[in-house]
């Protein structure tokens, strides 16, 4: 079948081109590709399409390349057993540090909010992430989280617990519950100031509003 050639003088498509690219359906592994785009974070449908074009340029070998990291992270990136932060070690280099301060712990909802504080370089106690907020809508209730876990460790003898959850509903419940959980224990507790946005990621806070919050952390 041969393509209608383009208008020369509109540089647009003529109505035969616009009719057969309206007929043209995608091919079924193109369509699968942008399907799979547009599950990812961020990316609509069409960048999900921009982004499988892209593909379809690369060479066989840049393929490769990117779904071999793709499959290399997956295979040997794993919580760890102790803070659960992303890492390929267990336990991950931060816990396995002598340098560390292992009377203070610093919550987060998940292992990418860890960059953020390390990238400033003020903190240099341990991390513990749970895995998200408090959401029964979403269906994450205290179970879904590893604050067992966390009391476990805060129950060996640790001076603070930071809780750097972000400003969101949902943060503010999961603080709530921690506090509660923690009960008559001595540990002090205590959240960043309020310098972050609220509603926005701590992924994506710079380091100065970062540091800023961090030292003007207020008690609960
Ligand atoms: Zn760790």
């Amino acid at each position: 079948m041969r393509l209608p050639k383009q208008n020369p003088r509109f540089g647009i498509q003529s109505p035969e081109q616009k009719l057969f690219f309206h007929l043209m359906p995608t091919p079924p592994s193109l369509d699968n590709l942008i399907r799979e785009f547009s599950g990812l974070p961020g990316i609509g449908r069409k960048s999900a399409r921009r982004i499988a074009y892209h593909v379809l340029g690369l060479s066989l070998d840049s393929v490769q390349d990117l779904t071999h990291a793709i499959t290399e992270a997956k295979e040997r990136v794993h919580p760890c057993g102790t803070c659960f932060q992303f890492t390929e070690t267990n336990p991950c280099p931060i816990c396995a540090s002598p340098r560390r301060d292992r009377t203070r712990i610093c919550v987060v909802e998940k292992s990418s909010d860890i960059e953020a504080f390390e990238a400033g370089g003020a903190y240099q106690g341990l991390y513990h992430v749970l895995g998200g907020a408090l959401s029964p809508l979403d269906g994450i209730g205290p179970s879904e989280l590893r604050i067992p876990e966390l009391m476990q460790r805060v129950s060996q003898g640790v001076a603070e617990v930071i809780l750097a959850l972000g400003s969101s509903p949902e943060a503010d419940a999961t603080v709530l519950l921690i506090d509660r959980m923690l009960g008559a224990n001595a540990v002090r507790r205590t959240r960043l100031a309020r310098g972050i946005p609220v509603g926005s990621d701590l992924e994506f806070v710079d380091e100065m509003t970062m540091l800023r919050a961090f030292e003007g952390r207020v008690s609960l």
